[in-house]
């Protein structure tokens, strides 16, 4: 029972949680909500940083978003594929933590298994609470889904002010030192570490902006919105 979260992240690649809902994760932290990350991957493939490195950072990251409990699967890096065995494997983390509500990066991108990790994740909650399904652990099937959009470029359904998260945010990312101090290997595909700063409060800026807010994180989610009172809806029209 002293695993049961509030709100789990899953993603591909340690890293990803921290760029694209690390702010949201760290407010819910300071909400009172329990909260977790599952990574698929150990970065074994990553053009930067030794596996042991990227779990040393992964832990460094979680403790400044007050994260309550991270692992990582041992699915392969750049071969993340929604096969039976990863489904059951994210399942029976699924069943093991009991989140309320579960983030998963949105199902379209450039990075494969991003995009996959979006489907297979979302079978994996399916599936897990399915009560003939031969695997440990009671059933449990999570309230909500949403999707982080930022690695992709949709309109978000909403946005999660992260205006007072932002530098702690910035700090868990910076945590990855192995992936984003300057140095010779990938200079091409990763930002200059003078530049990170930058990219990021641009792209937490440009959120804000849609909803009236300094910085946000962008999300999806499928199902419409409802609505009890239309004088409390926090979003300015005009
Ligand atoms: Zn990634």
């Amino acid at each position: 029972m002293s695993e049961q979260l509030d709100v789990l992240a899953i993603a591909a690649h340690r890293d990803d949680v921290e760029q694209t809902c690390g702010g949201t994760l760290l407010k819910m932290a300071e909400l009172g909500h329990r909260t977790g990350i599952l990574d698929l991957t150990r970065g074994e493939m990553g053009t930067r940083g030794t596996e042991a490195e990227r779990a040393a950072e992964a832990a460094a990251a979680a403790k400044i978003l007050k994260v309550s409990w991270r692992q990582a699967l041992d699915i392969p890096d750049a071969r993340v594929e929604n096969s039976y065995e990863n489904r059951l494997k994210i399942a029976r983390v699924v069943r093991e933590t009991r989140p309320r509500a579960v983030i998963l990066p949105y199902w379209e991108g450039r990075h494969p298994d991003h995009y996959t990790c979006s489907t297979l994740g979302y079978e994996a909650c399916f599936l897990a609470g399915l009560t003939k399904l031969q695997l440990e652990g009671k059933p449990h099937r999570p309230f909500k889904i949403v999707y982080a959009t930022l690695y992709y470029d949709i309109r978000p359904s909403f946005v999660v002010d992260i205006t007072e998260q932002f530098e702690k945010r910035l700090e868990s990312i910076y945590a990855y030192k192995s992936q984003f101090t300057d140095q010779e290997a990938g200079a091409a595909d990763f930002p200059a570490q003078a530049d990170i700063r930058d990219q990021v409060s641009a792209m937490a800026y440009f959120y804000g902006r849609l909803a009236g807010v300094k910085y946000a994180e962008p999300f999806l989610q499928k199902e419409v919105g409802l609505v009890d009172d239309l004088t409390a809806i926090p979003v300015k029209s005009i």
